[in-house]
């Protein structure tokens, strides 16, 4: 066995740390790019904190899922007033957004000849300006992950800026920040956390220290998420959630993830769906194809018996089977009224070209079974 575990240099977690942010900060420099998400009144606190330490942040705010014309205006804004490092505060979208602009601060060239899949994926040369990153969902875990997933919408997809250099330097997890989040922004970003807890825990590449990880976070994902949603100011719940996103994000970023969001990519970037309430239509689907492929083509495949884990933890029934992942996951998406794919515009004519792109997905390689086209087309189906 061989496996290798990396992280965030630093993870301060708990309920009102971002008031610890003003030494933190200044250990990084001294005029850091804030970029926020649209809510801008949800990121005053931490401008006045880094104000009261004699920071002079420069406010860059990106309206939704980011593209890589907003990390082009990103690099440019924060070269002109000479910033010198990066916080990313709000879901995975600013924090996604900072970590990248990070990077193309110190690396040079196009941001093109790094992105995998439609770039040439060349590797970060040196490493990115230092990022503190302060997630407002519970969703992403791109708080600990070496990844920034932006869309080109001249690609209609989208794909991944990834290095070892993009892991941030702080990661600064508040679970009060995730108590305004709305129902629906609480469900689709839980149901994208949850299936970060599944994806690496099925795959071939989990190694023991992920496994440990997935367990723990399912768990606390399983008994939080609907209640979250039902109640935005249970504490308990949003630490779980909060616990959950954070071990998903761990876990992704040592593991692989698999064809949920093999899919969710290639649907990203070709219709405006939030990513989170993507994936969690997919989920139930994606593992119902799953079992049934390993059962018919590879009956010794270790992950059936993950499958089985899976179940028991979420079902807390000693007898539970593979199958019962499937019914008790749709049943989740139904409670927390999670949409159909249809919903955002996806007809049976634009079947094939997601099937292509996802079957070309970097994600696409971490599920337990490679999928034939004719299962792809089903999953889809399924979820439509
Ligand atoms: P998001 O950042 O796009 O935010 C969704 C919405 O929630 C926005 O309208 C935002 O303003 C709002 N919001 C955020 N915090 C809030 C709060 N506390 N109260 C009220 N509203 C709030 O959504 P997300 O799901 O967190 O991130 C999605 C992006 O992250 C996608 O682009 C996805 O591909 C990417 N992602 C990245 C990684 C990674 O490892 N880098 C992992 C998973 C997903």
């Amino acid at each position: 066995m061989r496996f290798e575990f990396a992280t965030a240099t630093r993870i301060l977690f708990g309920l009102g740390v971002l008031r610890e942010v003003t030494p933190l900060a200044a250990e990084m420099g001294v005029r850091p790019l804030v970029v926020s998400g649209k809510g801008v009144e949800r990121v005053a606190p931490l401008l006045s904190f880094l104000a009261a330490g004699n920071l002079k942040p420069v406010l860059f705010v990106v309206a939704g899922e980011p593209t890589t014309n907003d990390v082009r205006q990103g690099v440019a804004l924060a070269r002109q007033n000479a910033c010198d490092f990066v916080i990313g505060f709000g879901g995975g979208s600013p924090m996604d957004t900072a970590k990248a602009i990070a990077a193309m601060l110190t690396n040079s060239g196009e941001l093109l000849e790094y992105l995998e899949v439609i770039g040439q994926g060349k590797p970060l040369e040196v490493p990115a300006a230092p990022v503190i990153a302060i997630p407002t969902t519970a969703g992403t875990g791109s708080e600990v992950t070496r990844n920034a997933v932006l869309a080109s919408p001249e690609h209609g997809v989208k794909v991944s800026l990834r290095s070892p250099h993009m892991l941030p330097r702080l990661a600064l997890v508040d679970p009060e920040l995730t108590y305004s989040a709305p129902p629906p922004i609480t469900a689709s970003t839980g149901l994208d956390a949850f299936t970060q807890l599944v994806e690496p825990f099925v795959t071939p590449a989990a190694n023991p220290i992920t496994d440990g990880i997935c367990r723990e976070g399912m768990r606390r994902a399983a008994r939080s998420l609907r209640r979250a949603y039902q109640d935005g100011g249970n504490s308990q719940a949003r630490e779980d959630m909060a616990i959950a996103s954070l071990f998903g994000g761990l876990a992704l970023a040592n593991a692989k993830l698999g064809a949920v969001h093999g899919f969710a990519g290639v649907l990203g970037g070709l219709f405006p769906a939030p990513h989170g309430a993507v994936c969690g239509r997919l989920l139930p689907e994606v593992m119902a194809v799953n079992i049934r492929a390993l059962r018919e083509r590879d009956p010794d495949n270790r992950a059936l018996a993950r499958y089985e884990d899976v179940a028991r933890l979420l079902t807390g029934a000693p007898g539970a089977v593979a199958e019962d992942t499937v019914a008790w996951s749709a049943a989740l998406c139904r409670d927390l009224a999670i949409p159909s794919l249809a919903t955002y515009g996806i007809t049976a004519a634009d079947f094939p070209r997601i099937i292509s792109g996802a079957s070309r997905a970097s994600s696409m390689k971490g599920n337990p079974i490679t999928l034939t086209e004719g299962e792809l087309a089903e999953i889809l189906e399924r979820a439509w």
